[in-house]
């Protein structure tokens, strides 16, 4: 495989100073809201926070790769004489909860770095400090990325198989052509 630089982008988490606001949770539903900024529901947001006021639990944690399947056990972490849920810092969307899932649709979330804004908005909004944004070179293997469609496809082809999903297409495609020579 090609060998290419590659910018590797840092979100550092610094949960002590995290208040609890939302507002990146916020910030994100509405950059990624169609049209952009049209709505705001954290639901939909690609940072979610695990809030626990009683146990000063404030933590932030972004969503990842989809997992078509759930893992075999749990986890769970003790940090600071503080216990965290069951999978708290997992970052995978998988069968076994509903976070970093489009509520309507169900299809799986994942933090695109705010695509090209020269900072991701989450940072740019955490008054608090609690979120800081770096930025380095390193070398890398040449990969594919896939996009939000990509990634939304592979996890219906997980779901229900590709020739369903062929199938079902062709259907809405001949719907839709039913319409426009209406
Ligand atoms: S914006 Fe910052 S302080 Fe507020 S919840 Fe998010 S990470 Fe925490
Ligand atoms: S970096 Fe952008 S996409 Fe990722 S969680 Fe923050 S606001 Fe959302």
């Amino acid at each position: 495989m090609n060998k290419v630089k590659k910018k590797v982008k840092v979100i550092k988490i610094d949960v002590d100073k995290c208040n609890g606001c939302r507002a990146c949770e916020v910030i994100c539903s509405s950059f990624h809201a169609t049209p952009k900024y049209s709505s705001s529901n954290p639901a939909r947001s690609r940072i979610r926070l695990i809030r626990d006021p009683l146990k000063d639990i404030y933590l932030p944690v972004y969503a990842g790769e989809h997992a078509a399947a759930e893992c075999m056990g749990r986890d769970k972490y003790v940090v600071n004489g503080k216990e965290y849920d069951e999978c708290a810092f997992c970052r995978a969307s998988c069968p076994s909860r509903d976070v970093f899932k489009e509520p309507d649709s169900g299809l799986p979330l994942k933090c695109d770095m705010c695509e090209d804004e020269k900072e991701p908005l989450c940072v740019q909004w955490c008054l608090a400090e609690a979120l800081t944004y770096e930025e380095r070179e390193e070398e890398a293997e040449e990969e594919v990325q896939l996009g939000d469609m990509e990634i939304g496809l592979k996890s219906l082809v997980d779901k229900y198989g590709l020739q369903q999903l062929v199938d079902t297409v062709a259907r809405l495609a001949n719907k839709e052509r039913g319409h426009t020579s209406d």
